[in-house]
């Protein structure tokens, strides 16, 4: 039987209609702000998306465009900035960054607070430890689609493709809080195959096209495509061989329509959240 389709599209427009409805409530405009270095095309992309997706939510986007050659002292000072700012709740530095800029110490002079794509290490640490904090973006998709779909967590096995501190290892410590036993599988993994065919739920973030084939999957299980990989035809397609494991599990995501809209969906989600929180609301 044909795996059901786990439709990321209409999921993440419920979710944002929902945010809507919830800023709408608030006596008070959530203010997400995104810093864009550089003009890498795709990054310009995503960030036009967000700021679009943000102001059809009641959220108040602002971006601030620097050039790739600024300093990382003047990047930090418009990071304190915005910490110091009462009507930003979100901040987010678009990922790369220019070479000459390493981004870890960037990424950590976001106020934790307001650290809405949940890169900081506090954030980080505080979800290793299962406390209920502002989770990475795409992984928090990743959760809301295996709840849409209905798959059961608690006690089944999970296994995570990718270690990356983005999508793989927040991804684990998500399903873990869900109470899944959870596996982790990268580059080193002995068989990753074998691997796999024991999981009822697959999520694979890995980057290699179509790397996870039909017969890597256990009957019935929910498979999750983080992956995007464009193919020099243009066509987007996943880290999963869409057609031959759909054949296979019980539900699968599709590439595009999948993973991919939830995460602006999530981030907006945050943005509310940490505003709720900074502001005293609940969140
Ligand atoms: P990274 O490159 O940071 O991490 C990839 C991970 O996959 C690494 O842990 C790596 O292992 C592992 N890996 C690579 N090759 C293999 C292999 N042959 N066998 C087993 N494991 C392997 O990627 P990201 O986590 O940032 O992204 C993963 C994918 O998800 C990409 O396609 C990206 O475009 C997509 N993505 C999609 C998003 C969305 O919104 N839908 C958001 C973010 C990412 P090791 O650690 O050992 O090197």
């Amino acid at each position: 039987m044909a795996a059901r389709v786990i439709d990321g599209t209409a999921v993440a427009a419920a979710l944002r209609a929902q945010i809507a409805e919830q800023t709408a409530a608030l006596p008070f405009t959530p203010g997400l702000a995104v810093v864009l270095v550089g003009d890498n095309p795709a990054s310009a992309v995503y960030v036009r998306n967000k700021d679009r997706a943000a102001q059809g939510a009641g959220i108040a986007a602002q971006t601030i465009r620097l050039p790739a050659s600024v300093f990382a002292k003047d990047l930090m000072g418009v990071i304190e900035r915005l910490n110091a700012d009462p009507e930003v709740d979100g901040i987010l530095v678009q990922l790369p960054l220019p070479d000459a800029i390493p981004p870890r110490p960037v990424l950590e002079a976001i106020d934790p607070a307001k650290d809405v794509d949940g890169f900081h290490p506090l954030n980080a640490g505080r979800l290793q430890d299962g406390i209920d904090v502002l989770a990475p973006c795409t992984p928090s998709g990743v959760m809301r689609l295996l709840a849409a779909a209905g798959t059961p967590l608690r006690g089944a096995r999970a296994l995570v493709l990718g270690r990356s501190t983005i999508v793989g290892r927040p991804m684990a410590a998500l399903l873990l809080a869900a109470d899944a036993t959870v596996t982790i599988a990268h580059s080193r993994t002995v068989d990753v195959a074998q691997e796999c065919r024991q999981a009822d739920v697959l999520v694979a973030a890995v980057g290699r096209t179509e790397m996870v084939r039909g017969d890597w999957v256990k009957p019935g299980a929910t498979v999750i495509d983080v992956g995007i990989n464009r193919l020099p035809d243009g066509r987007l397609v996943g880290d999963v061989a869409y057609a031959e494991c759909a054949a296979v599990a019980g539900a699968i995501t599709p590439v595009p329509g999948g993973v991919g809209p939830m995460t602006i969906a999530c981030l907006l989600d945050n943005t509310v959240k940490a505003a709720l929180r900074r502001r005293g609301g609940r969140g």
